[in-house]
C-alpha cells in the first residue's frame, strides 16, 4: 500500500498533460496528503495541548512545502546554515526553530543565534564553552549508547557520531547553567524508519526517565522532550503501517503519570520528516531502452541522482507503471535502471512488473522524504524538477531541473593562484 488510493485518484487522471507539460522526470508532492497526514498527528497528540512538531527540513528542503508545514502551525528542525535560512524564509524565527547541529562551526552558531535565534540543540558537552553566548534556552542531545539499540540506517547508538553520552548529560546542563541557561529541553534521536510504534513509546520513556533524574540530580526542570524524527513508513506493500494511535496513546499516558509524579509535564516536540512528506510524493519517470543480456533492463530517463535510497541503502521503492494493472498485464521480471556509470543505480532489482514498453511512465513511489534532497552531482548528472500537486488541482513548477549552467557554475572562478 505505498502510494494511497487518493492521492492515485488525484496524480493519474492528469498524469499525461504534466508530463506533456512539464517533461519527465520529476517528483511530484501531494499537498493535500500532507495536510492530512499532518492534520492526523496534530489530532493524535491533541489531547496533551502542548505538542509541536519540527519538520525535518532535510527530508523536503523545498520552500512551498514548508509553507504547508507553516500553515499547520509546525515548526522546522535545522542543521545547517542554509536550512535555518530556508526556515527563516518562509516565516519561521526563534522557539519555531530547532537546531540540532554535530560538528557544529563557529559560523553554525553564528547563524543559530543570529535573526531571531533558534532553540539551539547542542551535540556534545565540549560544544559549551565554544557558544559565543548561551541562550536561555538550552537543549542537549542525548545518546543512551548501549542503553539502546537502532538500526541500519542511523546506525548503534554505541558507534553513532551523535549526541552526549549518559556519563557527561548532567555535566552538560550543569555546565550550560553556570554559564547562565535558565531554561532546558532534552533531545535524543535514535532509530530511522521505524515502524514499531513500541520503540517510539520507549523512546519517550528513557528521556522522562532521564528528565527526572537530571530534574532531582540538578533542581532543573524540563520545558519539553523531543523525540526525535524516525517514525517509518511501509515501503514494500505488505509493510504495516505505524499505529500512530496507540503510538500518542501511549506516549500521552506516560506524560500523565510523569505530571502527577512532578507536579508538571514537559512539552512533547518531535522533528518527524519522512513521515510527513515520504508517501507523498512519487518520482515519475520514462521509460526509455530495453535491454536483454543476462538479465532484462529497463532504463529510464531518472537516475540516482533524483533518488539516492535504494543505491545507498538497498531500499525498496514500490514501483508501478501507469496505466498497467499488474494483476491484469502479463508481468516480467526486470531491473529498473538510471544511466550513471555505477552498477548500483537502480531504482529496482529483479522487480516483477507489468510488461514496460518504450514510453511507458513509470511512478517510482514514497520519495517525498530523502527523495530529491539527498541526489548530487556525480558523474554530472543533474535533478530532476519537483512539482506540487496542490489540494485545488493545479500542478505547480516548485523548483526546475538544474542545467549545465548550474553544474559549470562553480567552475567560473576568478584567478586564485598561490605561487610557490
Ligand atoms: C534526519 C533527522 C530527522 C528526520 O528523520 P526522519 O527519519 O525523516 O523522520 C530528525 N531529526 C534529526 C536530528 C535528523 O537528523
Amino acid at each position: 500500500m505505498p502510494m494511497s488510493q487518493e492521492f492515485k485518484k488525484r496524480l493519474l487522471p492528469g498524469l499525461e498533460n504534466m508530463v506533456a507539460h512539464f517533461g519527465t522526470p520529476f517528483h511530484i508532492y501531494d499537498e493535500t496528503g500532507i495536510l492530512d497526514t499532518g492534520h492526523a498527528l496534530k489530532t493524535a497528540f491533541s489531547p496533551m495541548n502542548k505538542f509541536m512538531e519540527y519538520f525535518a527540513v532535510k527530508a523536503l528542503p523545498n520552500p512551498r512545502v514548508m509553507k504547508i508545514m507553516m500553515e499547520m502551525g509546525f515548526g522546522f528542525d535545522c542543521s545547517s546554515i542554509a536550512e535555518l535560512a530556508l526556515s527563516r524564509q518562509v516565516g519561521a524565527s526563534g522557539e519555531n526553530i530547532m537546531f540540532t547541529s554535530n560538528n557544529t562551526t563557529d559560523e553554525d552558531f553564528a547563524a543559530a543565534l543570529s535573526n531571531g535565534g533558534s532553540i539551539v540543540n547542542l551535540d556534545d558537552i565540549s560544544l559549551i564553552p565554544k557558544l559565543p553566548e548561551i541562550p536561555d534556552l538550552i537543549c542537549f542531545r542525548y545518546n543512551p549508547g548501549p542503553r539502546r539499540s537502532g538500526n541500519a540506517i542511523i546506525g548503534n547508538p554505541a558507534e553513532a557520531k551523535f549526541g552526549v553520552s549518559h556519563d557527561q548529560i548532567a555535566d552538560a546542563y550543569r555546565q550550560a547553567r553556570e554559564r547562565g541557561a535558565t531554561r532546558f529541553g532534552l533531545h535524543t534521536m535514535l532509530a530511522s524508519n521505524g515502524l514499531n510504534h513500541a520503540y517510539i513509546v520507549e523512546t519517550a520513556r528513557m528521556l522522562l526517565s532521564l528528565a527526572k533524574w537530571l530534574s532531582e540530580e540538578l533542581g532543573i526542570r524540563f520545558e519539553f522532550i523531543n523525540i526525535g524524527g524516525g517514525m517509518g513508513i511501509p515501503y514494500r506493500p505488505e509493510d504495516a503501517p505505524l499505529n500512530l494511535p496507540e503510538m500518542s496513546r501511549e506516549i500521552i499516558g506516560l506524560f500523565d503519570d510523569f505530571r502527577s509524579a512532578q507536579g508538571y509535564a514537559p512539552k512533547l516536540y518531535m522533528e518527524s520528516g519522512r513521515y510527513m512528506t515520504g508517501p507523498h510524493g512519487v518520482l515519475v519517470t520514462k521509460a526509455i531502452n530495453h535491454k536483454n543480456i543476462y538479465r532484462k533492463y529497463i532504463g529510464v530517463d531518472a537516475c540516482m541522482s533524483a533518488l539516492m535510497r535504494p543505491g545507498m541503502y538497498g531500499a525498496y521503492h514500490h514501483i508501478e507503471v501507469a496505466g498497467k494493472n499488474p494483476t491484469e498485464f502479463p508481468t516480467e521480471t526486470v531491473d529498473v535502471v538510471g544511466s550513471l556509470c555505477e552498477n548500483n543505480d537502480k531504482f529496482a532489482v529483479q522487480r516483477t512488473l507489468p510488461k514496460i514498453d518504450e514510453g511507458d511512465l513509470l511512478i517510482i513511489q514514497d520519495t517525498g522524504a530523502h527523495g530529491h534532497a539527498m541526489g548530487f552531482n556525480y558523474n554530472a548528472k543533474l535533478r530532476p524538477k519537483e512539482l506540487l500537486l496542490r489540494r485545488d488541482g493545479a500542478v505547480e513548477l516548485i523548483r526546475r531541473e538544474e542545467t549545465m549552467a548550474d553544474y559549470f557554475a562553480t567552475l567560473c572562478f576568478e584567478k586564485n593562484i598561490l605561487t610557490r
